[in-house]
């Protein structure tokens, strides 16, 4: 150990009191700090060292020169350090103040970080362990955070009970094209569940307004910007709920979302790039539209769509071009929707579900609606929809024993934080994607 290496760690053993960044940022020049971090930049002048450090909070840059620049000049990009300095104002420094810098102490070396030059989206998801420490994963990672909370206090504060339900599963909720599999402890093969809903369904009947915040699960075979494997699903459901009532819950949850991510993450959307103006203009109500209105909207532009079909992710974004705030699609048909949807009276062809779709290309966020609620009327639409009702017969004592009208809804959370912080692509939204092709690291 070096005389320099010496002094600096009895600094530091001495109970030097470590800042947060952000706040040394914040700090009158003159005052003497010490913070610890990663290096996050390097620069080696000769004479002088430039070491951009970062920690959970933000970056800041400390100078160093003469014995402590030797000590800089071993710190590789990644190596952990802690850095004691005076701040001082510089107009340069990224944040306004950098760091003259007294003493470096190297925690935990770091030589080669991987990622340097190749910055490709694939490469990028292989070192995603390494990846999540950048400026952009951090943004993100603190949008993301926002986002959870809000949706457990919006439901929280609205009389909402959470619950939670189990991920092994015996029945598809959302159709058998995309189940995962899995073999059980007995042998016999369950599935991962794709969606809560059937279980909030039953819990209605004890506590009448539930949420639940889960991953949900699935074998999506088409690879589109939108879709992972495992996601993480908002769900909710609501005794005597109507159509109507369900769609304002949701417009009132996803501004109370935008809201407090305005409030708290300026930084981050600033980071990304993000107009934060097409986030304010997000204030409910939102549109409403029919399937039909939007089907018409669709062909006056050229596209060819079927009555009947649902939309996909090209549909999704012509429709919402129209539109500079969230969009209601209202009453899709029959066909376009799992079985449990409950038909519209006035028309039976259609049923009683919308879809809220994002501004800006996003499209789809949430799915929901009413759910049939008598018992015949559900095993008539099981059976005419080519399933089971064998497969589904505690689902059907809901409709057995004391059933009332609800609806609920399902809100895809990564979706969401893909739109709200602007990414292009869903999996940059979460820290460690599951696709179709990923799932490593
Ligand atoms: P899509 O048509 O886009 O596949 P969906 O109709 O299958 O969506 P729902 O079953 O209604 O979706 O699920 C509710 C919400 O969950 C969706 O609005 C979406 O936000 C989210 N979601 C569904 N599938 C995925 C997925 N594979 N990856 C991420 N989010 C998803
Ligand atoms: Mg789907």
């Amino acid at each position: 150990m070096s005389a320099y290496e010496r002094k600096a760690r009895r600094r530091v053993m001495r109970g030097t009191c470590f800042r947060r960044i952000a706040e040394v940022l914040r700090m009158e020049d003159g005052s003497r700090v010490a913070v610890r971090g990663w290096v996050y930049r390097h620069r080696d002048l000769g004479r002088k060292v430039f070491v951009v450090v970062r920690d959970s909070s933000g970056i800041i840059q400390a100078v160093f020169d003469g014995e402590a620049a030797e000590e800089a000049r071993k710190a590789g990009i990644e190596a952990a350090v802690m850095v004691g300095g005076v701040v001082k104002s510089d107009a340069r420094a990224p944040g306004g103040k950098e760091l003259v810098g007294e003493w470096i102490r190297v925690v935990g070396p770091s030589h080669n970080f991987p990622i340097s030059r190749d910055v490709s989206r694939e490469f990028l998801l292989d070192v995603r362990h390494l990846w999540v420490r950048s400026r952009r994963m951090n943004a993100v990672m603190k949008i993301r955070h926002t986002v959870f909370g809000a949706l457990h206090e919006y439901f929280r504060s609205r009389g909402y009970y959470e619950v939670q339900c189990p991920m092994f599963i015996t029945a598809a909720v959302e159709g058998g094209a995309t189940l995962f599999p899995v073999k059980y402890v007995d042998g016999s093969t369950v599935y991962l569940t794709q969606s809560s809903q059937f279980y909030l369904e039953a819990l209605i009947y004890s506590l009448e307004k539930v949420y639940t915040v889960a991953p949900s699960f699935r074998a999506e075979k088409s690879r589109t910007r939108r879709h992972l494997t495992e996601f993480w699903h908002c769900e909710a459901e609501v005794a005597w709920a109507t159509l109507d009532d369900i769609m304002r819950v949701e417009e009132e949850l996803v501004w109370h979302v935008i809201q407090r991510v305005l409030e708290e993450n300026q930084d981050e959307l600033k980071l990304l790039g993000r107009d934060v103006e097409r986030l304010e203009e997000c204030k409910p109500p939102f549109y409403r539209i029919s399937y039909d209105e939007a089907i018409d909207i669709l062909r006056n532009k050229g596209l060819r769509i079927e009555w009947g079909e649902d939309f996909g992710a090209d549909e999704e974004r012509a429709l919402v071009e129209e539109f500079d705030k969230p969009v209601f699609v209202h009453r899709y048909p029959e066909k376009a929707k799992a079985f449990y949807h409950k038909s519209d009276p006035r028309r039976p062809e259609v049923t009683l579900s919308a879809d809220l779709l994002a501004p800006e290309g996003y499209g789809e966020i949430i799915g929901g609606g009413e759910r049939i609620e008598r018992l015949e009327e559900l095993i008539e639409k099981i059976k005419r929809f080519g399933l089971r009702p064998e497969d589904y017969e505690w689902y059907l004592d809901l409709r057995r024993y004391g059933s009332v009208p609800h609806a609920g809804f399902g809100l895809g959370i990564d979706r969401t934080v893909m739109w709200i912080a602007g990414l292009d692509h869903i999996v940059d939204s979460i820290p460690f994607p599951r696709t179709v092709r990923r799932v490593y690291p």
